[in-house]
C-alpha cells in the first residue's frame, strides 16, 4: 500500500516538472490555462510585439512567459518639430524580446513622417529611443501598430505572442502656421446663411467636424456647415446662420481645452492665437421730426425701446422748451437729438439773421444734448442756409428713403414704405408732430417687427 503511493507520489511529482519545464521554455502549444488563450483568435491578435522574459535577448524567443498586461508609453515627446529629425523614447512596461530593427519595421508607424532608428536606452531592452524625420511641417503623429505583422519574414510571431495592452501615440506638432480670412460680405442683415471661407496657411490635417467642434467658435450665429473648399487641404467654408442683430463673428482658433493625445487637438494648436472675422449688422438711422409732441412721442419711444432702437429726433425748438420731460426720456434711451428750427420756420423765408436765430436758439434749447445736425423744414433750404448753418457748427441731413408718413396713406402703406426704403446705412424720415400720427406709430411696431426679424440694427445719425 505504502509502496504504491510512493509510486503514485513519483508520478505525479514527474507530471509537475514536465508541466512546469513545458510552461517556462517554448512549446508547440499555448498553455491551455494562460488568459492569452482566448485572444488567440487571429482577428483579435493585437501586435506583433512579443513579451519576453527577463534574459531575453533581442530576436530571440527561447524564454517567452506569456502574461497579459503588456503597456508601452512614449516619452520625452518633443513640443513641436521644425521639419528637423527629433527623437523620442519608448518604453514598455517590462523588456520585450525584439530588436530595435524589428521595432522600427513592424511595430512602429509614422504618420506625416519616417521612423528612421530605434536604439536600446543604455543596453535595456525595455526603453528605446526613436529618431523621427518629419516629411514635411505637419505634425508627426507616431505610434505602435496594433495590427498583426506576423507574416512578414524576420518578424517575431509565435504562438506566444500577446496583444498589447494598449495603443500609445505620440503627436509631435509642426510649426506654428496661420489662418487668413477670404473677403466676407459687409452687412449681415436680411440674410438666412452666410458663407465665410477661410484659408490656413498649410494644410491641416484636421478632420471637418475636429475643426468644427474644436477650432471654431460663432458669436451671434451658429455654424451650419463646414467644407474644404474645391478639394483643397488648406481652404475651408462655414456656413454661418445669423441669430441676432448683434455682430456676427467667427473665430478660428486653438484648441485648448481638448486633450492631449488628440491629434486634431495638437494640430489646431499649431494656431497658436486665434484669428477672428466679424459682419456686422446693416445699420438703418431712424429719423423723427416735428416734435416732440406729448400724445404721439411716448409711445414711438416705447416701440423703440420694445426693438432695442435708438433713433434722431429733429426737433422744434419751442417744443424742447415745452416738453422738456420728453426730451430727458429721449437721451435717456439712448436716441439722439437734432435741430429742427425754433418753430419749423420755412428757412427761404427768412433773412440771414433770423436764419441765425431760430437754429440757435433751438441749439440753446437743446443746451448738453444738442448735436451738430439740422433738417430744414420742409425741406426747403438753399446754398446759403446750408453756410449759415455751416458757420454755427450744424451740417445738414436729409433722408435716403421717403415713408411719406405725413401724408396719411394708412398704416400698411407707411410700413411698407419703410421696409422698401430699408437697406444699409438709410436715413428714414417719419414723424412724431405736426398732426395726428396714429398712422406712423401703428407703421412704425410693424416695419420694426419685420426689420428686426431680418437683424436691421437702429443707430442715430447724429451723435
Ligand atoms: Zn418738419
Amino acid at each position: 500500500m505504502l509502496g504504491g503511493t510512493l509510486a503514485l507520489a513519483a508520478i505525479w511529482m514527474a507530471l509537475a516538472w514536465i508541466t512546469l519545464v513545458s510552461t517556462q521554455f517554448v512549446s508547440p502549444e499555448p498553455p491551455r490555462t494562460m488568459t492569452h488563450h482566448a485572444l488567440s483568435d487571429s482577428n483579435r491578435a493585437g501586435i506583433s510585439v512579443l513579451r519576453g522574459g527577463e534574459q531575453a535577448a533581442a530576436g530571440t524567443a527561447t524564454t517567452l512567459r506569456p502574461t497579459v498586461g503588456l503597456t508601452a508609453r512614449f516619452e520625452d515627446v518633443p513640443q513641436e518639430h521644425a521639419e528637423a529629425p527629433f527623437s523620442l523614447n519608448l518604453r514598455f512596461s517590462e523588456p520585450v524580446a525584439l530588436s530595435g530593427e524589428q521595432l522600427r519595421t513592424d511595430a512602429l508607424l509614422a504618420l506625416s513622417g519616417y521612423v528612421t532608428a530605434v536604439e536600446p536606452v543604455d543596453n535595456r531592452s525595455d526603453l528605446w529611443n526613436v529618431s523621427v524625420a518629419p516629411d514635411g511641417r505637419s505634425s508627426v503623429r507616431i505610434s505602435l501598430n496594433s495590427r498583426s505583422r506576423c507574416g512578414r519574414p524576420g518578424a517575431i510571431c509565435t504562438q506566444h505572442s500577446i496583444p498589447l495592452a494598449n495603443r500609445p501615440t505620440a503627436i509631435v506638432p509642426g510649426p506654428p502656421l496661420s489662418v487668413e480670412f477670404l473677403e466676407a460680405i459687409e452687412h449681415h442683415s436680411g440674410l438666412d446663411r452666410i458663407p465665410v471661407q477661410f484659408v490656413f496657411s498649410e494644410p491641416l490635417l484636421v478632420r471637418s467636424r475636429t475643426l468644427a467642434n474644436l477650432g471654431l467658435q460663432a458669436g451671434a450665429a451658429s455654424i451650419d456647415r463646414l467644407r474644404r473648399i474645391d478639394d483643397r487641404q488648406d481652404g475651408w467654408e462655414a456656413v454661418l446662420i445669423p441669430e441676432s442683430s448683434d455682430d456676427l463673428v467667427l473665430t478660428v482658433g486653438a484648441a485648448f481645452d481638448c486633450p492631449d493625445d488628440d491629434p486634431g487637438c495638437l494640430e489646431l494648436r499649431r494656431l497658436g492665437s486665434s484669428t477672428s472675422l466679424s459682419i456686422p449688422p446693416a445699420t438703418i438711422h431712424l429719423t423723427f421730426d416735428d416734435g416732440p409732441e406729448p400724445a404721439t412721442t411716448p409711445a414711438i419711444l416705447d416701440i423703440l425701446a420694445r426693438y432695442d432702437a435708438r433713433a434722431t429726433f429733429f426737433v422744434v425748438g419751442r417744443s424742447v422748451a415745452a416738453f422738456p420731460e420728453l426730451i430727458e426720456r429721449m437721451v435717456n434711451e439712448g436716441h439722439t437729438l437734432g435741430n429742427h428750427t425754433w418753430k419749423h420756420d420755412d428757412l427761404l423765408q427768412l433773412s440771414a439773421d433770423e436764419v441765425i436765430e431760430t437754429l440757435w436758439r433751438t441749439q440753446l434749447a437743446l443746451g448738453e444734448h444738442a448735436t451738430p445736425c439740422f433738417r430744414p423744414p420742409f425741406y426747403r433750404f438753399n446754398a446759403e442756409i446750408v453756410n449759415l448753418a455751416a458757420s454755427l457748427g450744424l451740417r445738414m441731413i436729409l433722408n435716403t428713403g421717403d415713408t411719406d408718413d405725413w401724408t396719411r396713406p394708412g398704416a400698411t402703406a407707411i410700413a411698407a414704405n419703410i421696409v422698401a426704403a430699408a437697406e444699409p446705412n438709410a436715413i428714414l424720415v417719419l414723424h412724431d408732430g405736426g398732426g395726428d400720427r396714429t398712422q406712423t406709430v401703428q407703421a412704425l411696431e410693424s416695419a420694426l417687427r419685420f426689420l428686426k426679424s431680418r437683424r436691421y440694427a437702429f443707430e442715430p445719425v447724429c451723435q
